[in-house]
C-alpha cells in the first residue's frame, strides 16, 4: 500500500522541491509575485515549530488547551468584528449577555452594572483606571479644588498599571515588598492616601507570586479613612486571573461587588476564564460609576449603542467562544477545572519538596492564590547552581519554566514559579519532575564548570 503511493507520486509534487520554497522566505520586502497558498501555509507553518509548545510554557497565566468546538467557533466568526454591533448585533448581544453573567458572578446586580468586554486585562485595567480619574476630578472640580496631582496606589502591580500611571499622568504610589510580605496591606494603603487619591488597585493574584491580596482588609481601613477624613477612595480589583478563579474554588471569600468600596473589576477572559487569546472584562458593579463623558455611542441597528474602549475595530470571536465556555462549563465545570488545576499544584509542590532544596514563597492554595507554585532555594542551602541555570536546562526539554528576582525591595530575592493551567495533567507535572531531578543532578555534577552569573531578569509579567 504505501509502496503504490509513493509509485504514483511525482516527485515534483514535493513540496519542497516547488520553486517557492526554493529560495529563504522574503523578510524585508513585499515579493514581487505571488505564492502557492499550500507552499507558504507549510513554510510558516515549519517556521512556527521553533515557538515550541505552548502547553510546555509554565510561565504564561494564559490558557494553551481549548476544545474543538472553540476552534469551529472562532473559524465562523473569523470575520465578525466586534465594533460593528450594527451589522452582528448578535455578537453584540452575546457580549453584552455575557457582561451580564460576569457581573453576577462578581455579585453584582447586572441590572445596575455596566461593563464591556476588551483585549485583555491591560486594557480593562486601563478603563477602570480612566473611570477612577475621570471620578476624582469631577469630585475634585466640584470642591473648587485643584486636579494637577492625581495619584493611585496599589501593591507590587502588573506592568499595565504601570502603563496606565503613565499614559494618563498619574503619580503611582506602589507599595514595595518588604520580607517575606509579597503584597500590600491595610497599614500600607492608608500610610499612602491623601485627598488625591484616585483609587487603590488591589490585585487576586499577584503577577509575581500567585498571591490574593487582601481586599477586604484593606476596604475596612478605607471606611474607616473616610470617616475620619472624608475621603471615599474606591477601590479597583484587578482579577486578571482571581477573578475566574475565587467564584469557584472560594466563594467565601469577600473580595468583589459585596464590598460596597470595590467599584470596579477586570479579568483576561483568556486567563482562567479560558477564552481564547484576545479577550478581557471590566464591569463596574454600578452604572453611575462609570462618568457618562468616557462613553461613546455609537449607531445600533438605528438606535445609540454605548462604547467605552481604546480599540476600534476587533475580533468577536473571543467573546463568543468565552459565552460559549460560561455555558459549556457553568460553576461546576469551572470548578472542577480550577480545582484540578490546584490539586495538581499541590501535587507538584509537594513533588519539589522531595528535593529538600526549595522553599515554597507561594503554594497553589485557593484561599491565598491561583493554582501556581512559586518558590525559591532554601536560605543557607549549599548548591552549585542558580535557579536560572535550572530554568536553562529545563528548556532543553521543552519546558519553559522562569526563574526571575522579585520587584522591589526583594530585588535580592531569586524565584521559580510555575502556572498550573487547564490541560497541565499530573503525568506532565510527574514528567516535569523527572527532568528536574536530571537537571539537578547533572548541575551538580557539572558543578566545577559553571559559571554562576545570572542573566537578565525573565519576562514573567504575562
Ligand atoms: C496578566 C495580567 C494582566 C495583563 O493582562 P493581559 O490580559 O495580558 O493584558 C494584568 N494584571 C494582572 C494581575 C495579570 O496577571
Amino acid at each position: 500500500m504505501a509502496l503504490h503511493i509513493l509509485q504514483n507520486k511525482s516527485v515534483n509534487d514535493d513540496l519542497f522541491n516547488k520553486a517557492a520554497a526554493g529560495t529563504p522566505l522574503s523578510k524585508f520586502k513585499i515579493p514581487d509575485h505571488e505564492a502557492d497558498p499550500n507552499t507558504m501555509y507549510r513554510l510558516i507553518k515549519d517556521e512556527l515549530m521553533l515557538d515550541g509548545n505552548s502547553r510546555q510554557n509554565l510561565a504564561t497565566f494564559c490558557q494553551t488547551y481549548t476544545e474543538d468546538q472553540v476552534h469551529r467557533l472562532m473559524d465562523d466568526c473569523l470575520d465578525k468584528n466586534m465594533i460593528d454591533k450594527d451589522e452582528y448585533p448578535q455578537t453584540a448581544e452575546i457580549e453584552s449577555r455575557c457582561v451580564n453573567i460576569i457581573a453576577s458572578l462578581w455579585n453584582a446586580n447586572p441590572k445596575d452594572a455596566i461593563g464591556t468586554s476588551t483585549t485583555g486585562s491591560s486594557e480593562a485595567c486601563m478603563l477602570g483606571g480612566m473611570a477612577m480619574k475621570w471620578r476624582w476630578r469631577a469630585a475634585m472640580k466640584a470642591k473648587g479644588k485643584s486636579c494637577d496631582k492625581p495619584n493611585l496606589i496599589c501593591g507590587p502591580v502588573q506592568v499595565c498599571w504601570h502603563k496606565f500611571a503613565r499614559y494618563w499622568d498619574v503619580e503611582l504610589r506602589e507599595i514595595p515588598m518588604e520580607g517575606t510580605r509579597y503584597v500590600s496591606n491595610a497599614q500600607e494603603v492608608i500610610k499612602r492616601c491623601d485627598e488625591n487619591t484616585i483609587g487603590v488597585v488591589q490585585t487576586l493574584g499577584i503577577t509575581f507570586t500567585g498571591q490574593f491580596e487582601p481586599v477586604k482588609e484593606v476596604a475596612d481601613a478605607l471606611d474607616k479613612l473616610q470617616k475620619e477624613k472624608g475621603w471615599d477612595i474606591p477601590i479597583h480589583v484587578d482579577g486578571a486571573s482571581g477573578g475566574f478563579l475565587a467564584p469557584f474554588c472560594a466563594p467565601d471569600l469577600v473580595w468583589d461587588f459585596r464590598i460596597p468600596r470595590v467599584r470596579s473589576i477586570s479579568t483576561s477572559g483568556h486567563k482562567f476564564a479560558l477564552a481564547p487569546l484576545g479577550c478581557g472584562w471590566v464591569v463596574w458593579g454600578n452604572k453611575k460609576d462609570l462618568p457618562e463623558d468616557l462613553i461613546f455611542k455609537v449607531n445600533y441597528l438605528g438606535g445609540d449603542m454605548p462604547t467605552f474602549a481604546i480599540n476600534f475595530s476587533r475580533p468577536g470571536g473571543q467573546i463568543v467562544c468565552q459565552y460559549y465556555n460560561l455555558l459549556r462549563l457553568g460553576r461546576e465545570g469551572y470548578f472542577k477545572v480550577q480545582q484540578g488545576c490546584y490539586d495538581v499544584g499541590k501535587f507538584l509542590a509537594k513533588g519539589l519538596d522531595r528535593f529538600g532544596i526549595f522553599e515554597f514563597v507561594y503554594n497553589s492554595d485557593p484561599k491565598k492564590g491561583i493554582p501556581a507554585v512559586t518558590w525559591k532555594l532554601k536560605d543557607g542551602v549549599k548548591v552549585p547552581f542558580t535557579l536560572y541555570q535550572l530554568s536553562d536546562v529545563l528548556r532543553e526539554r521543552g519546558w519553559l519554566v522562569p526563574a526571575y528576582t522579585l520587584p522591589a525591595h526583594c530585588e535580592n530575592v531569586a524565584v521559580q514559579r510555575v502556572l498550573i493551567r487547564h490541560g497541565c495533567s499530573y503525568d506532565l507535572m510527574e514528567l516535569l519532575l523527572e527532568d528536574m531531578d536530571r537537571a539537578i543532578k547533572r548541575l551538580s555534577a557539572q558543578s566545577t564548570e559553571t559559571k554562576t552569573s545570572p542573566r537578565g531578569s525573565f519576562n514573567h509579567g504575562r
